[in-house]
């Protein structure tokens, strides 16, 4: 399919409201995960062309953190109706480096757009605080103010929503931002660029610097002038910027690894955990942070569900994403495709059986499978790490201290889930979970009405809803004597 709006497909980097190449004029090429098919190049930017990214973003933040709200909000509204708008096109080109299904990349880009919508009306509602004071001759308020210029770093997994759920509430705000986009997937993040700058954001307000991951990341760490980042990737790669933050105190919004339970208990109504279960599973072909890792079934329905879910994995089609009846794409590498190996290799291993899957597609390429493992036990590789790929893992319990220890035992904590009818059991469990967000008989929990962080080695902070501007604020208390 040719874009109805070739404009949207841009191959240089965005600074100052402008399209400019790399200083050394390097590029790097950005190949198609379904066919290894080159899709264009992006300049190689580095540490010089960041540090001029991150000056004028200070200089347009001054002049927008000092507009009515209302002025960013409508702005931002126009700028959600172009991506409305170019919805098709947009899904498109996620599709084409990226590799989800179509229909899964128009999803993406409807709840990408719900961000900039959403913080487009929060921007309104930045109340600060009148604190009864106690003095009689002293006033006391809070002002919630732009914590300034920000940067932001994301993954390929989701290209579009990671980046407007960092950068619609900055804008919001009042703040700037630099962003980085996945070396894998800097057109979508362009396009979105493109969009921005035609709704009237203002130049240098968003700058996209596509190239050297690590010598950006570090100008930005480095920088005094940037005032927080946020960043959506690995634990690792998490920890090493934090720690490049900390000589300048940097806020920080990590959304890391995750490692999410979902739990079958015997009372649950089973049709609905295996549709709940195939939707956290298999959704972006496993490659979703959120996507459940390990599935626990009572033993009571343990046979149950694994027929019913065998069942509807059969019904998986494994193809291009443009194919529409597609279902599952290709991993978005060779490497991530090797790392569902090694989980499997590790699992037959150690007593696991293949119930359906377990070989490369014979599509051949990045495609694999859609895997389904039962008796998985906790000393297998698949329930310590996430393993980002179509593999679903059974492990059968008998009670329900067993359980929470069990989906409890990671150092994750971003997203966990169970199916139950009962409200005492569903209360006990959610208490218990040691997660950010539990998603209770249902398989999709991200909205942008709602928290999306996790605790634990699974990050800081939060993202959508009225807590996810917060980080973008900083507070200031006025004491004023009467
Ligand atoms: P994944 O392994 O899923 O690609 P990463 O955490 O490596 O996850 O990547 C997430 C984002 O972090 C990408 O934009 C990537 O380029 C970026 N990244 C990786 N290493 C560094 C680094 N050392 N400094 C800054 N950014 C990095």
């Amino acid at each position: 399919m040719q874009l109805a709006d070739p404009q949207l497909l841009r191959d240089k980097a965005y600074i100052n409201g402008q399209w400019c190449l790399a200083d050394s004029g390097d590029t790097t090429a950005i190949y198609n995960p379904a066919d290894a098919s080159f899709i264009g190049e992006v300049p190689q930017m580095g540490a010089k062309e960041t540090h001029h990214a991150i000056l004028v973003a200070q200089q347009a933040q001054t002049s927008w953190a000092k507009q009515t709200a209302k002025f960013r909000s409508e702005i931002m509204l126009k700028w959600y109706a172009l991506v409305i708008q170019h919805q098709n096109d947009l899904a498109h080109i996620i599709t084409l480096e990226q590799g989800k299904p179509l229909a899964e990349s128009l999803a993406e880009i409807l709840y990408a757009a719900s961000f900039i919508q959403w913080f487009a009306e929060e921007a309104k509602r930045v109340y600060g605080d009148t604190i009864p004071a106690p003095q009689t001759d002293v006033r006391i308020q809070v002002l919630k103010q732009p914590v300034g210029v920000t940067a932001a770093i994301t993954p390929w997994n989701f290209p579009a929503a990671m980046v407007t759920r960092k950068l619609a509430p900055a804008l919001a705000a009042g703040c700037s931002m630099v962003l980085k986009p996945a070396p894998q997937t800097p057109f979508t993040a362009l396009a979105l660029a493109e969009l921005a700058h035609r709704a009237g954001v203002p130049p240098g307000l968003l700058n996209v610097v596509t190239g050297d991951a690590e010598a950006i990341g570090r100008t930005l760490c480095d920088s005094p002038i940037v005032k927080k980042l946020s960043f959506t990737g690995s634990t690792a790669v998490g920890i090493h910027l934090m720690q490049q933050c900390a000589p300048t105190l940097k806020k920080l919004s990590l959304e890391l690894g995750g490692n999410a339970p979902l739990i079958v208990f015997a009372d649950a109504n089973v049709e609905e955990a295996v549709a709940g279960a195939m939707l956290a599973k298999f959704r972006n072909a496993g490659q979703t942070c959120i996507c459940a890792n390990r599935i626990y079934v009572h033993e009571k329905v343990y046979q149950q569900f694994i027929t019913q879910f065998a069942q509807a994995m059969a019904e998986l089609k494994v193809g291009s994403g443009f194919d529409l009846s597609t279902n599952i794409g290709p991993l978005i590498n060779s490497a991530a495709k090797a790392k569902m190996k090694e989980h499997l290799d590790d699992a037959k291993a150690k007593g696991a059986q293949i119930i359906q899957g377990g070989r490369d597609h014979t599509l051949g390429g990045n495609y694999f499978e859609p895997t389904l493992l039962i008796d998985a036990t906790a000393d297998m590789l698949i329930a310590q790490e996430e393993t980002f790929a179509p593999l679903a893992p059974i492990f059968k319990f008998h009670h329900e201290d067993e359980v929470i220890a069990a989906a409890n035992a990671t150092e994750f904590g971003l997203a966990a889930y169970l199916y139950t009818q009962n409200i005492s059991l569903m209360t006990r469990v959610t208490e218990a979970l040691e997660y950010g967000m539990v998603g209770v008989n249902t398989g999709a929990i991200s909205n942008e009405v709602a928290p999306f962080g996790g605790v634990k080695s699974s990050g800081l902070g939060r993202e959508g809803s009225k807590y996810g501007m917060e980080e973008y604020l900083e507070l200031k208390y006025l004491c004023i004597k009467v």
